[in-house]
């Protein structure tokens, strides 16, 4: 059965989420874009005692639906997500990706991680202080191919020993140093395996060797920390890889560990239409004030040029947003949605790019003026077409699943 409407328990969930995002979020926006690399705490730590009883982490806690389990009684946890996270970033993108979660590095321990690993490195986010999950993959010559990762990770007794540079971990910060949190770290166990070789250790904050050398100066989602790691003979527990620690001559293992994008993709698209539909709502009011109102139900052609860009404009959000919840119902489900996930984060990552774009050129001076929030949706938006794979690697993802080719047919 096909349903498209949300549960009671999402729609409270929803409301309530916005006005957090109304109250909390938007009077902090302007502060936070200015000063980048300070922190909202007051906003943080109200966000962190919430989270322990409603947690909007992205990838669920990992646990498989049964087979025997009535859809209806999956849990709705990955929709849930996607709806709350389009709220939190209509409030604000940067301070959204600021609030102590596992994160990333919680979605890679719910990808690939054992029971016993979701238990160690995720049951820390139910108590104590405000904490922190990062992942780092990206590194200063790759980021998109994902498989010439030259960090290193050598086995020595139970220890692996990891060497290498990440750059732009979100919240990299917050998770290595300042809170008990971790960073799942990308690493090759044997270079010449290639992708096979490829596996995610998980970090815990201050292990000696790993090093949080700079925070980035960046164009939008300026509330959110983005750093440079260094890992120097950094030692972790052998027990710390996540998955089997046995190179396969098949490319299953890597396969683990990009599922992680399964999960963190639909959460991007989220984020990304929140940001649009905060353009799209600014825009509307504020043609309102002025006695420009869009009218729907009339014929095309007596439509004028704002309302077909208005129309558009929705149109795409809207498409963008029927994608992520069914890349986030099918993940709920326990459905493989690697091409669904690609779908939603390329479409959600052009819509909101345009939509931002096309909404600071309706309103003009208005729209560029930093006095108002415009300019900074438009800032935040390109963000979503960059991190979790850019459009243009989305869109191959989603061809190659499309024709049925490899990543190394089609590359
Ligand atoms: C604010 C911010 C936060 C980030 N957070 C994280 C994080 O938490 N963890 C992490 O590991 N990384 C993170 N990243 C890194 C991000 O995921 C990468 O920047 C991104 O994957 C692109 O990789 P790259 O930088 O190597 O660019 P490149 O791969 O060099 O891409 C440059 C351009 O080439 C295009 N391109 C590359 N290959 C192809 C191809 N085969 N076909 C067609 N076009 C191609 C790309 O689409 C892009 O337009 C973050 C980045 C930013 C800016």
């Amino acid at each position: 059965m096909i349903d498209f409407e949300l549960s009671p328990e999402i729609k409270n969930n929803r409301d309530m989420v916005h006005m957090v995002a109304e109250q909390y979020m938007r009077p902090l926006s302007h502060q936070f874009d200015e000063n980048e690399h300070e922190k909202p705490w007051d906003f943080l730590n109200m966000m962190w005692e919430a989270s322990r009883n409603s947690p909007v982490s992205i990838g669920g806690d990992g646990k498989k639906k049964k087979a025997d389990q009535e859809p209806s009684a999956a849990p709705q946890r990955g929709l849930l997500a996607a709806v709350a996270i389009e709220e939190l970033s209509w409030g604000d993108a940067g301070l959204y990706l600021s609030i102590p979660n596992p994160g990333l590095g919680g979605a890679a321990v719910a990808a690939a991680g054992t029971p016993e690993q979701r238990q160690r490195f995720l049951d820390r986010f139910k108590s104590g202080k405000p904490k922190w999950g990062a992942m780092a993959y990206t590194e200063p010559h790759c980021g998109s191919d994902t498989a010439a990762i030259q960090t290193t990770a050598r086995r020595d007794g139970d220890s692996y020993v990891l060497n290498g540079t990440k750059i732009f971990v979100t919240s990299g910060l917050m998770a290595a140093e300042k809170s008990e949190g971790f960073v799942v770290v990308w690493a090759t166990v044997d270079k010449s395996a290639g992708r096979a070789g490829i596996k995610a250790f998980v970090v815990e904050n201050n292990t000696p060797g790993m090093t949080v050398v700079k925070c980035e100066n960046k164009m939008g989602i300026r509330a959110s920390d983005t750093a440079m790691i260094v890992f120097e003979d950094c030692r972790i527990p052998s027990d710390n890889i996540l998955g089997s620690p046995v190179v396969q001559e098949t490319t299953e293992g890597f396969k683990g560990a990009m599922a992680t994008f399964d999960a963190t993709r639909p959460a991007v698209a989220a984020s990304a239409i929140g940001i649009g539909r905060a353009a799209l709502d600014f825009t509307r009011e504020a043609l309102e004030k002025e006695g420009v109102k869009v009218r729907y139900g009339i014929a095309r052609a007596r439509l004028t040029a704002i309302e077909r860009d208005f129309m558009e404009m929705e149109a795409n959000l809207q498409a963008a947003r029927l994608l992520t919840w069914r890349a986030s119902w099918m993940m709920d489900q326990g459905m493989r949605n690697n091409l669904e996930a690609s779908m939603a984060k390329a479409k959600a990552g052009l819509a909101v790019t345009q939509v931002t774009q096309k909404a600071v050129e309706i309103l003009g001076p208005l729209g560029y003026s930093r006095q108002l929030l415009l300019e900074k949706w438009m800032r935040d938006a390109k963000i979503n077409d960059i991190f979790e794979g850019t459009q243009q690697i989305n869109l191959m993802v989603v061809a190659r699943r499309i024709l049925g080719y490899s990543s190394k047919e089609l590359n």
